[in-house]
């Protein structure tokens, strides 16, 4: 059983015995014991909530989560030195309540300390990490506090079309790129296309919000990790990016120029599924440039997932791009955007030119 972080930091070891009570270990240090010489109080209740947490986790779904709402200890003797041992079981438990009760008994198999406890216990829901901090970020649908976004990964060659208009082979594999957090326009600002930089092309995708840390993750938990969908639009340098290409050279600034990932409001996970069979289209000035549907990937959200955390940590308020449909093409500034995913998300994007902006280094 692996051991949390605030155990580790105790000292305590964590086991699961064959009729299935938690055992919690703990050899008594110095800092563990009070000015009389016994273990603290705060100790053994720390051992006793994690012998009877730790069983209560044990009982309840993988995706659910528990929380401690009372734990009541009853201190029958002091403990010293030695090894102070916990043992937790579930008594009784409903759809969101649990009962569990347990003891502490020192080296010489003395009563320590008793206790029972209640938890109340609930299926996973991914809470996006939060902060105050100025930055890049996202909304959830319904508003809320904005969600600060980490890195931004992409994936190109996702669908069968748009390989083909790019000229790659068919069986190009789907390549993984990031963007930065820059790559965030500011809320209720206009995208500026850099002056300089070519042609700019528009790329509709379905956008997947991590709320969950992970790495490693197998395709059949990736949806665990997610948070929510929203519609995003990758911008692309073409003219950049295909000179990169070209000269073999990496082509990040084509994909993670400033402005460069709009994306719409979150949608939470529970109300889109996996992310397939969704329609997805692009406007330009009220043009239909892109029209495709989700089920088209060549690889479905959760393959991706697993594919991106192979050698990446994904993190909470990480974004994935997931590719786009055929249709690319150019936006000029003066352009309007409208991007969807029908009955998920909705995205609308103006664009102006930073021509003339003052190299000081200002933002
Ligand atoms: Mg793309």
């Amino acid at each position: 059983m692996p051991i949390p972080p605030f155990n580790a930091y105790l000292g305590t070891e964590i086991r699961q015995r064959d009729d299935g009570t938690i055992e919690t270990r703990l050899e008594l240090g110095p800092h563990h014991l009070n000015r009389r010489g016994v273990a603290h109080g705060g100790v053994i209740t720390s051992l006793l909530d994690s012998a009877l947490g730790a069983a209560v986790i044990a009982a309840i779904p993988k995706e659910w989560w528990c929380a401690t709402t009372s734990l009541t200890t009853q201190f029958l003797g002091g403990a010293g030195t030695g090894l102070l041992t916990a043992t937790g079981r579930v008594l009784r438990r409903s759809r969101n309540v649990a009962f569990a009760g347990g003891e502490v008994r020192d080296a010489a198999d003395r009563l320590v300390a008793t206790a029972i406890g209640t938890w109340h216990l609930w299926p996973y829901r991914p809470v996006p990490h939060v902060s105050e901090l100025p930055g890049h970020w996202v909304r959830m649908r319904d508003g809320g506090r904005p969600l600060q976004v980490g890195k931004i990964l992409a994936v190109g060659r996702n669908y069968a079309e748009h390989v083909a208009e790019m000229g790659a082979p068919p069986d190009a594999p789907p390549v993984l790129f990031f963007k930065p957090p820059t790559a965030i326009p500011r809320e209720g600002s206009k995208v500026r296309l850099p002056a300089d930089g070519g042609e700019v092309h528009h790329e509709v995708e379905l956008v997947v919000l991590i709320g969950r840390p992970g790495r490693r993750i197998p395709a059949t938990r990736a949806l665990e990790h997610v948070s929510g969908y929203g519609v995003g639009l990758d911008l692309t340098l073409r003219e950049v990016q295909s000179e990169a290409k070209r000269r073999g050279e990496p082509w990040s600034l084509a994909k993670g120029f400033d402005g460069s990932a709009p994306v719409s409001r979150i949608v939470p996970r529970d109300e889109v599924g996996d992310g397939s069979g969704l329609a997805i289209r692009l406007t330009v000035n009220g043009e239909l440039r892109q029209s495709g549907n989700t089920s088209q990937m060549l690889r479905p959200v959760a393959e991706l997932i697993a594919s991106a955390s192979r050698w990446v940590t994904l993190d909470e308020g990480d974004l994935l791009f997931t590719g786009t449909p055929a249709g690319v093409g150019p936006v000029r500034p003066g352009d309007r955007v409208e991007a969807e995913i029908e009955n998920v998300a909705k995205l609308v994007v103006e664009f102006d030119s930073d021509e003339g902006a003052a190299a000081t280094g200002d933002l």
